[in-house]
């Protein structure tokens, strides 16, 4: 007989509301865990950074540091820092007698006759719905342990903020005093704890069927297991709703077998019909309306940025989107031979101003800048206008010039059964251009890109490995304005 579960963490808990099935997956089927995707551990670790700043906020804390594993020890190193007097405590921990047990990030005295307020601290800019699940089982697990507890704050990053000189965790951070949204949750904690326990030592693998909640409010971890007899193009991308139950009803999935009499909706429409006759969608018309909008010479261009939740550079905001990076090809005329223009910031300090200089300089004063996504290259004009107001001019002419790729392919002038839905540069790309690719690259998508160049950064690494992911970089974003210039050659042809 396996000894029986008694307890459930909070992220456990968590975890069992969104899906009974992943918690007991988590607890009993270890061998369906997946390894932990880069761009996940990247988010923990900036999590972690953020918490590690929340600390500075409050004076004469003491952290707990027993491993996620120690509970016993854990909560008792929590009352042992309560009884020494300390203000804040950091990961302090406890456990109802019904089995919720929780690390708070922040438990911090109230008042001087034992009262206590809870800090969540969270790397978001904001409230989420999620937050107040969490929130209240943190509240009813510390109460149940026999805590006072006052309020339950959240304290998450201040996006107004922008850093001056040494960075201030109290313009950083905002406190948002959350007790009041809890209400109507905390009676129910009790009642879900004893359900998921009960569910965990049942024995039976919950029989719950794949859907929306597999996605929302986290990306689940067992995605890979549930799903895998979905195709990769399948109704899930085509439909909600009942009109995707009745798919489901008739036992169809993959996309060919939507019967032609069913109605899709929007430009999904064209996608299906691409997808099951396997031929390319090409609107003439609109594909030669979008060609009139750009003149020679053209300038093709892509930025990379680093965007971390801590600003790391004077007169920047969390999460603040900072270019250090750009690629330009140009093109006197039509068929003519391509320059090659790149600028990446190697030294130490903010790669802005440097930035801005090359920009203004690479980019003449005439013709289309060509770009995949105008929003994103726009909006960082915008900012380092703002940021750099002496340049604002001259980024509103390279903005004011700014032709958007993505136009034709996300409005459907020009579609291939190959993008499956998605009109993102790595959809359409080997659609239509299957030669040229990132399948080779060290860094082969933005992420990758930021999170690589923040190492360089933080001086984490050898000058050596430095040297290699710049070579890298480079090769990535070259390839981003190369494929913008073979997806321009493919609209001609389409367009003649
Ligand atoms: S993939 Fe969906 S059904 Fe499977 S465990 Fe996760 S949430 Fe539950």
């Amino acid at each position: 007989m396996p000894k029986p579960i008694t307890r459930i963490s909070k992220s456990q808990y968590l975890k069992g509301l969104q899906c009974p099935k992943a918690l007991w997956f988590y607890r009993h089927r270890r061998d369906l865990y997946p390894e932990i995707p880069e761009a996940k551990q990247r988010l923990f670790d900036s999590g972690h950074e953020v918490g590690q700043l929340a600390q500075t906020y409050f004076q004469n804390g003491i952290e707990i540091t027993e491993k996620y594993y120690q509970i016993d020890k854990a909560i008792t190193a929590t009352m042992r820092a309560v009884n020494n007097g300390y203000d804040a405590i950091y990961e302090a921990t406890a456990c109802s007698d019904d089995g919720a047990y929780s690390r708070i990030d922040i438990l911090k005295k109230a008042d001087a006759f034992g009262t206590w307020d809870l800090i969540e601290v969270k790397q978001s800019t904001g409230i989420k719905e999620y937050y107040l699940d969490d929130m209240a089982m943190q509240r009813y697990a510390f109460q149940g342990a026999g805590y006072q507890i006052g309020a339950s704050y959240l304290m998450h990053v201040n996006s107004q903020y922008i850093r001056r000189g040494e960075l201030d965790p109290r313009g950083f951070f905002a406190l948002q005093d959350c007790t009041e949204l809890l209400e109507d949750r905390l009676p129910h904690v009790a009642g879900y704890v004893a359900d998921l326990l009960k569910i965990l030592n049942s024995g039976l693998e919950p029989d719950i069927k794949i859907g929306d909640h597999c996605k929302k409010p986290f990306e689940c971890d067992y995605i890979h297991h549930c799903w895998k007899h979905v195709p990769d193009y399948s109704v899930y991308d085509i439909f909600k709703g009942s009109q995707r139950q009745e798919m489901l009803a008739r036992n169809i999935l993959d996309v060919t077998q939507i019967p032609v009499t069913v109605s899709v909706p929007g430009h999904k429409a064209i996608d299906v019909d691409a997808y099951r006759s396997q031929t390319v969608y090409v609107d003439k018309t609109k594909i030669n309306g979008f060609l009139d909008t750009i003149s020679y010479p053209i300038y093709y261009l892509d930025y990379e940025t680093l965007f971390p939740a801590i600003p790391l550079y004077e007169n920047a905001s969390p999460y603040q989107q900072i270019p250090f990076q750009f690629s330009l090809h140009i093109q006197e005329s039509k068929g003519s031979d391509l320059k090659h223009i790149e600028f990446l910031h190697t030294e130490s300090g903010d790669p802005r101003p440097g930035f801005i200089r090359a920009l203004i300089d690479s980019c003449g004063r005439k013709g289309t800048v060509l770009v995949y996504n105008m929003g994103f290259e726009s909006r960082i004009n915008r900012e380092l206008g703002q940021a750099f107001p002496r340049y604002q001019l001259e980024l509103e002419n390279i903005n004011a010039r700014m032709v958007d790729l993505l136009v034709p392919f996300r409005s459907r002038h020009l579609y291939h059964p190959e993008m499956m839905g998605s009109a993102s540069l790595k959809s359409v790309l080997p659609a239509f251009v299957p030669d040229l690719s990132y399948d080779d690259l060290a860094i082969a998508d933005g992420d990758s890109a930021s999170a690589m160049y923040l190492n360089c950064v933080k001086d984490s690494i050898s000058n050596a490995d430095k040297k290699k992911i710049f070579k890298n970089l480079k090769d990535y974003c070259a390839l981003d304005t190369l494929a913008e210039v073979r997806l321009l050659e493919v609209l001609y042809q389409y367009a003649g």
